[in-house]
């Protein structure tokens, strides 16, 4: 007889370990089925920011052409490579639809307020562990007088969505970041920011949630599941089977091959980013840096300082392409001073798990009563990840997250069908 749980999650992905604790904490009994050891996927090698000075959709106008353009220059910040793939197809379909000023600001606001929701989870959580969380700000630096300009110009679009910024002249960065080097013209810096370091973040989730009764099965890839008319009964795994009354996926980007297995098309896209850490202090760093024209972001976090870039559209794959990660410390100099050992280190690949409009994929399916989708979360997952674990134990306790969750309504690019027969 299969074993049984009242809730299984799958993922132990910063998403999944927050849906795990907030649900354990809301008296239900949960396993967390995870393919990899704890945390290993796209949240352990991140840029570790909270922020909302970026958080608006990906989707804006002008980005197809800007990604296009970007094919022929290998330093680009984005990359996609062209697919004859249907899922694709359509992923980029509902893309180009989101890419108008309207839609990307409503996805901005959105998202702020859901992070905003977030913060005060993650400074309790804070107290209660330590994944080194520090409201220092982030610090955006610009080398080229126009993209400066043009950045101080969209800094008064978000002053006016009440993001406020600091606009610093050289003399100021340099007072403030003194690894600054001397091409940097200005910058900006962001207050609200905060950081932590992901490592430490999942650790501490895995430890609360098991803390609060949750069993965490690793090497336990899901691969089918039993159904019962409309709901599932059993979630098939290499470590067996599980029995449950609700499933929460959790899978970031492998989401959709798991969801194929109960023929729900979900439009989520693989983009991936790369990071180096070293290991030996944070090189003098206090707070994160954005590395404005060339979209790097250079972390202090908590004994190591990590440089984190590029956005590929390649698919679902993590292979390293020296072409593309080889010359991030290199570019990344022009703006701070680094020393040389990042060459000498092995990269990271994460996959972002993107939507086409940047909202994630939240709340309970259509299709199937006993499935709630916390997947889709782009490159926002650890910021949102609280709020979704929140919102989450809400849905499964009454079915009332609390806020307007329609904007991240799974089913939304499908209406609710089911693929194949
Ligand atoms: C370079 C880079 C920088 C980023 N910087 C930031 C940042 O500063 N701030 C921010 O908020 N976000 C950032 N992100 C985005 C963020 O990392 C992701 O949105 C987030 O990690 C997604 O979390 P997740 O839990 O959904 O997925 P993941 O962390 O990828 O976890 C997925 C889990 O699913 C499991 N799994 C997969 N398939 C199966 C299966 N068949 N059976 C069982 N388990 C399975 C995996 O083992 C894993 O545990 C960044 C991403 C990248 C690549």
């Amino acid at each position: 007889m299969a074993e049984s749980a009242d809730v299984v999650v799958i993922g132990a992905g910063a998403v999944g370990l927050c849906c795990a604790l907030e649900l354990a904490r809301s008296g239900r009994n949960v396993v967390v089925l995870t393919r990899d050891e704890v945390g290993i996927g796209c949240s352990l090698g991140n840029s570790g920011l909270v922020l909302t000075s970026v958080c608006g959709p990906l989707a804006e106008p002008g980005a197809i052409g800007q990604s296009l353009r970007a094919m022929r220059d290998p330093d680009a910040a984005f990359r996609m490579r062209l697919r004859a793939d249907t899922r694709f197809v359509r992923w980029l379909w509902n893309f180009r639809r989101c890419c108008t000023r309207e839609a990307w600001r409503a996805g901005l606001v959105y998202t702020r307020d859901l992070i905003r929701a977030g913060r005060p989870i993650f400074e309790q959580l804070a107290k209660e562990a330590e994944f080194g969380y520090r409201h220092a700000g982030v610090l955006a630096l610009f080398k080229d007088e126009a993209s400066f300009e043009s950045k101080a110009a969209a800094n008064q679009v978000l002053a006016e969505l009440d993001i406020a910024s600091q606009q610093l002249d050289r003399k100021q960065v340099r007072q403030m970041e003194p690894r600054a080097t001397d091409q940097v013209v200005g910058g900006f810096l962001f207050p609200e920011d905060a950081h932590l370091n992901p490592r430490q973040f999942l650790m501490a989730m895995a430890g609360l949630a098991q803390r609060a009764g949750v069993r965490i099965v690793s090497g336990a890839t899901v691969s089918s599941f039993l159904t019962a008319g409309r709901r599932i009964s059993q979630v098939v795994s290499s470590a067996g089977n599980l029995s449950c009354e609700l499933v929460v996926l959790a899978a970031g980007a492998w989401s959709p091959n798991i969801a194929r297995r109960l023929r729900l098309p979900l439009l989520i896209e693989a983009g991936k980013g790369y990071s180096l850490t070293r290991h030996d202090g944070e090189g003098g760093f206090v707070r994160p840096v954005r590395l404005g024209e060339i979209r790097t972001v250079v972390t202090p976090m908590g004994g190591s300082l990590r440089i984190t870039a590029k956005l590929d559209l390649v698919g679902l794959n993590l292979d390293l392409e020296p072409g593309r990660w080889e010359r991030i410390p290199v570019l990344a100099r022009d703006y701070v001073r680094l020393d040389d050992g990042f060459a000498s280190i092995q990269p990271w690949s994460g996959l972002r798990p993107l939507t086409p409009d940047g909202y994630p994929l939240l709340g309970f399916h259509p299709a199937i009563p006993n499935l709630l989708l916390a997947t889709g979360h782009g490159y926002l997952g650890l910021a949102l990840s609280t709020i979704t674990g929140r919102l989450v134990s809400r849905l499964a306790a009454n079915g009332d997250p609390g806020m307007d969750i329609a904007p991240m309504h799974p089913a939304r690019f499908t209406n609710g069908r089911r693929a194949g027969p």
